[in-house]
């Protein structure tokens, strides 16, 4: 199972949090992990290893992300959004929230609907 995670800078400490607080799921071997450039470098700082780093969001990892889906090569994203914060990269975020629809990709853009997420591939991962 391939899963993204990403998170704005106001949500990157939520992220490894929430990481950190799920360590066996995330460090399960069924599981590839990818992550954006700075958000990476964090979850693997608080122990995760095995992260497959694209660019920085800002820099066109969400585009990168966006790429492995159009491939079918993504089957899942947690993408921690701050919605009260300006990105400069809003259109790269528009466009691969939309290549999770057009492909049909679970996509969890807050802490709850990410908790279901990884309750429901946990029940699927031996
Ligand atoms: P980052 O990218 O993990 O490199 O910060 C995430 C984003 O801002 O889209």
């Amino acid at each position: 199972m391939r899963l993204a995670l990403i998170a704005h800078d106001g949500k990157k400490a939520d992220l490894v949090s929430f990481v950190l607080q799920r360590l066996e799921f995330f460090k399960k071997e069924e599981l590839t992990l990818f992550a954006t450039g700075t958000t990476g470098s964090m979850i693997m700082e608080a122990g995760v290893e095995n992260i497959h780093r694209v660019a920085s969001g800002p820099l066109g990892g969400d585009a990168e992300i966006g790429a492995l889906i159009t491939r079918g090569e993504m089957d899942a994203i947690i993408f921690f959004r701050d919605p009260l914060d300006k990105h400069p990269h809003d259109v790269d975020i528009s466009m691969l929230l939309r290549l999770c629809d057009v492909h049909n990709i679970p996509l969890a853009t807050n802490q709850k609907s990410a908790h279901i997420l990884v309750k429901y591939f946990n029940s699927k991962l031996s």
